[in-house]
């Protein structure tokens, strides 16, 4: 299919470059990323929190070799947080961190870097009184990740796990994760994975899916599920009913753009509905993932192309 392709094209510097020389309020970028600025995104979470949704908002950029650049990506998060709390915002608004944006996959102390980092960041958001969720990426990273997490969850439980239901270890790691305060979004999972830690049909992806959610909503924890598949929607709900569980003690997760109708509709039912938002200039390599999920949205974004001054 289109997936693999789309995301090696990712890759290249020329498709890059042709890709990011379109003004950000133009066409399909738009559509997913609400702005660059702090001030866009604060606009943006105003609006989803006026019509009865929360917020997850994610400052974009992953994969730094450079201090200064993890260091400033710290800065746009803590200023991010006092703005949302001056705004009567941060109640219903968190933030979502990608532990490579901070520091993760610098040589040497990486991990250090990206601990010490997560902690301003969780301290910040604990002052204005919401939490972080911290993203997953790629399988190379997970151990890393959820070693993290630990360390962080001593000072700060509330903070929350990713797990991607595309890794053959993933309901292992359900399990493990599925105690009492423990937040954790389940996604399918957005990278290009070998076969030897992930499943590569989409089938068994959904079927992981499923027997995740099993687990989670069985847990003492608090799910997130983070999904716009409507069978997904259906199960956890069943489950939710199964289980006992009231709203609120589980919530939905969609992304910014995606099934808008759906979030508010699911909201407008009771249930606690999260809508993750990116916001910053380095929209390119989440813009591209989105592509390759969803191919038919490809006609509009090279009719923007062409069609940009
Ligand atoms: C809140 C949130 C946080 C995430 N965080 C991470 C993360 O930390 N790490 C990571 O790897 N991935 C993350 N992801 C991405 C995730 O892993 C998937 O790549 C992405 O959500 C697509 O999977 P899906 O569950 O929506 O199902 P898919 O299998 O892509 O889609 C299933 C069905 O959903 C519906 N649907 C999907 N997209 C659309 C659309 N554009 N318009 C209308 N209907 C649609 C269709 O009915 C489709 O058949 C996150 C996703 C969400 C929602």
């Amino acid at each position: 299919m289109l997936r693999e392709p789309l995301l090696m094209l990712s890759r290249s510097a020329r498709v890059k470059h042709l890709v990011t020389s379109m003004p950000v309020s133009k066409g399909v970028v738009s559509r997913y990323v609400p702005g660059e600025s702090t001030e866009a995104a604060v606009d943006a979470t105003r609006d989803l929190i006026g019509s009865g949704l929360h917020v997850s908002l994610d400052f974009l950029g992953e994969d730094t070799l450079d201090r200064a650049q993890a260091d400033a990506t710290v800065t746009a998060y803590t200023d991010l947080l006092r703005s949302l709390s001056q705004h009567g915002l941060s109640r219903n608004a968190e933030v979502s961190v990608k532990l490579s944006a901070v520091g993760q996959a610098l040589p040497d102390a990486g991990e250090k870097v990206a601990l010490d980092n997560a902690r301003i960041i969780a301290q910040t958001a604990r002052n204005a009184g919401t939490t972080v969720t911290l993203d997953m990426e790629d399988h190379t990273t997970t151990d890393s990740t959820l070693g993290i997490l630990r360390e962080l969850r001593k000072d700060f439980p509330e903070t929350g796990a990713v797990l991607q239901s595309y890794l053959r270890r993933t309901e292992a790691d359900c399990r493990d994760l599925a105690y009492e305060g423990s937040r954790v979004r389940l996604c399918k999972g957005a990278y290009n994975e070998p076969e030897s830690v992930a499943f590569g049909d989409k089938h068994d992806v959904d079927k992981a899916y499923v027997r995740c959610l099993k687990v989670l909503m069985a847990g003492q924890g608090y799910p997130m599920v983070a999904t716009h598949d409507p069978r997904m929607v259906d199960i956890t709900g069943a489950l939710a009913t199964r289980h006992n569980r009231p709203q609120g003690s589980y919530e939905y997760q969609m992304l910014y753009g995606i099934r808008p109708d759906e979030q508010r509709r699911l909201a407008e039912t009771g249930e606690q509905v999260r809508v993750y938002l990116p916001y910053g200039q380095e929209w390119y390599g989440y813009l591209m993932r989105r592509l390759a999920e969803r191919p038919s949205n490809l006609t509009f974004f090279l009719r923007s192309l062409v069609s940009k001054k």
